[in-house]
């Protein structure tokens, strides 16, 4: 056989004008334009031609990609006029996964969102008095509510320490500590303990954040010991907050010693210096209820003695990207006067559907929280939806398995607590783990699983009942 040079094979490559002008494309500059498809048709050749510069296409395989030159088109003009951002399917069982979106919101917020955004609102504008009025009120008012509120299992606050609680929220918990940092310690020094100054995924780095906010970092104890006394020796005339970080994403164990919030709380008050704790995911209700051991609830802190709590929306809170600071209104009013507020601001889409969220915790539906509802959900009611999407691929080419397993909430909460699960084990003999994996994300919408030594593994915690069948028929159609 005769072999064809590549530089024969790229004078076959037609010109960008040739394809345009060809008559079985004018269906596609009708729909589309002139413009788009011209760029689609020159991403397309832009990608012959490398492939066959690449050696990936030979004589047989450019013809048969320049027959179906049209087909290439038309799938090039739609992925560039579809959505970039889309919805995946969530298997790995990771709850509050911030590369998947983090919280899923609850169907009331997406109502809400619609109607307060599909028109205009009285995001700013006081009705009855017919005057301006202020975006935050719109979610204090709740928040107020709900932190008034001592549930079943929390530290009930005392009467001494009961004070008025307010809340203002921002972008994510992160603009919240820079604001909280910025208000109480510009030009002066916060205290931390070296077993706090944690980097949480995605850059967020309490020491940046410290510098950033104008304040300096006073580092006190060592990574796995830190007295109170520490705080204690290192105050000084210069200290105007202490910072207690949750640390969300990782324990120490062993030798280790932390004060309790409620004795950091006891100094901060005999000094009369605020205690700002970062609580990273915030908790509105007692998880203990769920079963969730070890993760500390905004109510907690605050019936503690915290100033300032600061948390994210989108954690366990189950709402938008957010950051919520909640604390006295002396404070809180402070850090609304705040320059950077105004610079941190969040929009009616986050108003509307933090307002829907908490409206929920209100009235304790939880159930209607998605995160909530994956968190209470039982190794049984998995395993019995695990067991239904294995019979559908009885007979089929897969080989499955159902195993015992743990889910995790993710997000910075509770790191040492897992949640039982039943995984579902997916192998096919002419597939490896990471093939497979890359065919499930392929799939439409892609499905993310986890893939653990070499197997690839399905946790419905994190899929919508109704995804099992969607689930269920991507698996059949991958041969
Ligand atoms: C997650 C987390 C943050 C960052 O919150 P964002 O809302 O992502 O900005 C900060 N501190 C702690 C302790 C966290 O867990």
């Amino acid at each position: 056989m005769k072999s064809v040079t590549k530089s024969e094979l790229f004078r076959r490559l037609p010109s960008v004008d040739d394809v345009i002008r060809r008559s079985d494309l004018k269906y596609l500059v009708d729909a589309h334009g002139q413009i788009a498809v011209t760029d689609a048709v020159r991403m397309v050749l832009t990608r012959l031609r490398e492939e066959v510069s690449s050696g990936l296409l030979d004589d047989s395989g450019l013809k048969l990609a320049l027959d179906e030159l049209s087909s290439a088109i038309n799938k090039q003009l739609l992925k560039s006029t579809s959505y970039s951002l889309r919805p995946v399917i969530n298997a790995t069982g990771v709850m509050l996964h911030t590369n998947l979106g983090r919280a899923p919101l609850t169907h009331t917020a997406l109502d809400h969102i619609r109607e307060a955004a599909a028109a205009y609102s009285n995001l700013e504008f006081d009705i009855e008095a017919g005057e301006r009025g202020k975006r935050d009120i719109h979610v204090d008012r709740l928040f107020r509510k709900l932190l008034a509120e001592v549930g079943p299992g929390s530290t009930p606050m005392p009467q001494s320490m009961a004070k008025e609680i307010s809340t203002i929220v921002v972008n994510n918990n992160a603009a919240a500590v820079l604001l909280a940092l910025n208000t109480l310690a510009d030009g002066g020094e916060v205290i931390v303990s070296r077993g706090e100054l944690v980097e949480i995924g995605g850059s967020f780095r309490i020491p940046d954040v410290m510098v950033k906010s104008g304040a300096v970092l006073h580092e006190v104890g060592t990574t796995n010991r830190t007295r109170l006394a520490d705080y204690e020796n290192a105050m000084n005339e210069c200290t105007r907050a202490l910072l207690r970080v949750h640390r969300s994403n990782f324990q120490i164990t062993g030798f280790t010693e932390q004060p309790s919030i409620g004795e950091l709380a006891e100094l901060a008050r005999k000094k009369d210096i605020p205690l700002i704790e970062d609580l990273g995911s915030g908790a509105l209700v007692d998880l203990r209820n769920f079963g969730v051991s070890g993760e500390p609830s905004v109510l907690d802190s605050l019936a503690f003695g915290v100033d300032v709590v600061t948390y994210s929306g989108d954690k366990l809170l189950g709402g938008p990207q957010a950051g919520v600071l909640s604390g006295g209104a002396g404070l809180i009013g402070r850090m609304r006067k705040n320059s950077l507020f105004r610079a941190l601001r969040v929009d009616k889409l986050t108003y509307a559907a933090l307002e829907a969220t908490l409206l929920a915790y209100v009235k304790h539906d939880y159930d209607a929280i998605p995160t909530l509802r994956m968190l209470r959900l039982g190794k049984e009611e998995i395993g019995t939806r695990t067991e239904a999407l294995a019979r559908t691929l009885l007979g089929s080419k897969w080989s499955i398995d159902i195993v015992d397993g743990e889910s995790v909430i993710g997000g910075g909460a509770a790191p040492s607590s897992v949640l039982p699960t039943r995984l579902l084990v997916l192998m096919r003999s002419e597939l490896s783990a990471e093939e497979l994996s890359i065919r499930l994300r392929s799939c439409d919408p892609p499905i993310i699983a986890r893939v653990e030594e070499g197997r690839v593994l399905l946790d419905l915690r994190t899929v919508f009942p109704e995804q099992d069948q969607t689930i269920a028929a991507a698996l059949q159609s991958i041969v």
